[in-house]
């Protein structure tokens, strides 16, 4: 009776197999990472994006420039500003990101990005894919690396998300076999699994982490998580240091506001679904969205962005300059250890814990009774200037 339905859903399922076997040798052929040592001078491209973007990414270049200042001077680090990744632009070319704009980025080796819009059904603009998508698959990002710091409460955890597999990467591609059975179809691979896995060990290994954590949902969701939670136990036997476990999602949400339990967890690599919905829960303890970083890293680029999106109505009412630029301050953060500056990257963490969780000098609202973005970028630097900083950020741990 579905005769025709069923087959027209197997053909469709065919040539999902095929692209997916086709990712799966590309990924075989092993890319080296980068080395940033390397590298005369690192290029870093800032993406002002649309909405506050641009206003925040300012705020955040004015911070990476003071600190690395003699870097620049001594042709180390080289900024450069890459216009055009805008809704308005990418609308009139019909394109996720404009050729032009994504020539520029690949002369880049880091970018850190402002929020870009992604159209929604009864916007204006046509139905354009969204930057971010886009510039994961481009530049091959399949990490998203998202810490979470409260160190009054003793939480300091760092995400794994993979970027490109599970549940999102068919999201659009499901079959809908007859009007009353739709399929959607989810992916894990060893070799997605191994890159994202290994990052999160080596991380651990790096910062000195004693604990690596995998969240599947393994028990129920057998043959994809199961292979991602495989692929975790093997890799963890060349990290015989570090302590490997793994939690299901379910009780994770729950642990996560457990205050005995939470403070245990320090390194989480997820599958894409569950690293989304987790990591938006893990940054509601920090403040929310507007205080979280992101990184998408690949072998040879990396880009460092805010969570949140492009905030159009605080553009539209005029608020723009009062927009916090926390989240782009701590990706900032993020991209200064991620090419080689440990030190200012963490100086950086610091004076973003002190100005932003502990001393509060000033208040951003997002509103004029708080401070602009710029005068919180002046009290952050004007922070990490101190000549006390880490004893100074220790008398808060008490
Ligand atoms: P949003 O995150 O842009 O803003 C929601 C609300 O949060 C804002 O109205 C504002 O009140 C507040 N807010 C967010 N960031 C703030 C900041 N830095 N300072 C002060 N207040 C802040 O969410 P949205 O309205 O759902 O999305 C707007 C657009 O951004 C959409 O087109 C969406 O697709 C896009 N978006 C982009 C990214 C990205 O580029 N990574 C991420 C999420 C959403």
């Amino acid at each position: 009776m579905y005769e025709e339905a069923i087959k027209s859903a197997q053909g469709h399922f065919a040539n999902i197999l095929k692209e997916q076997l086709d990712r799966v040798e590309r990924m075989k052929k092993v890319e080296e990472w980068v080395d940033y040592s390397k590298l005369m001078p690192i290029i870093i491209g800032i993406v002002g994006g649309d909405g506050i973007g641009p206003y925040i990414a300012e705020e955040s270049k004015k911070v990476l420039k003071f600190l690395l200042e003699k870097e620049e001077k001594e042709g180390k680090v080289e900024f450069r500003d890459i216009h055009g990744l805008t809704i308005e632009k990418r609308a009139e070319v019909k394109k996720a990101i404009p050729d032009d704009v994504l020539e520029e980025i690949k002369k880049c080796h880091v970018i850190l990005k402002g929020p870009t819009t992604t159209p929604k059904a009864g916007d204006p603009w046509p139905n354009i894919e969204s930057a971010n998508v886009a510039m994961r698959r481009e530049l091959d990002l399949f990490a998203n690396v998202r810490p979470v710091r409260v160190p009054s409460e003793g939480i300091e955890w760092v995400f794994f998300r993979e970027n490109t597999e599970g549940a999102y990467v068919l999201g659009s591609k499901g079959i809908e076999v007859t009007p009353d059975l739709a399929i959607d179809f989810k992916v894990i691979t060893v070799q997605g699994s191994e890159r994202i896995i290994r990052l999160a060990f080596e991380y651990a290994k790096k910062n000195n982490r004693k604990k690596v954590t995998a969240v599947t949902k393994a028990n129920v969701v057998k043959t994809t998580d199961g292979k991602f939670l495989d692929v975790f136990y093997k890799i963890a036997k060349e990290y015989p240091d570090i302590i490997a476990d793994d939690w299901f999602i379910d009780i994770m949400t729950a642990k996560l506001i457990d205050k005995k339990r939470r403070t245990q967890f320090q390194v989480l690599v997820l599958p894409n679904l569950y690293g989304d919905i987790l990591t938006d829960e893990a940054a509601e303890f920090q403040g929310g969205v507007g205080t979280a970083g992101s990184a998408n890293i690949g072998k040879r680029y990396a880009m460092f962005e805010a969570i949140h999106g492009s905030a159009p109505r605080m553009v539209e009412e005029g608020r723009a300059k009062y927009a916090d630029p926390s989240s782009m301050l701590r990706a900032s953060a993020m991209l200064l250890r991620h090419i080689g500056f440990e030190d200012r990257g963490n100086k950086l963490d610091m004076a973003m814990d002190i100005c932003g969780q502990f001393e509060r000098k000033l208040v951003i609202t997002g509103r004029p009774d708080g401070a602009t973005g710029a005068e919180f970028a002046e009290y952050v630097m004007d922070t990490v200037k101190r000549s006390d900083l880490e004893e100074y950020w220790k008398t808060f741990q008490k």
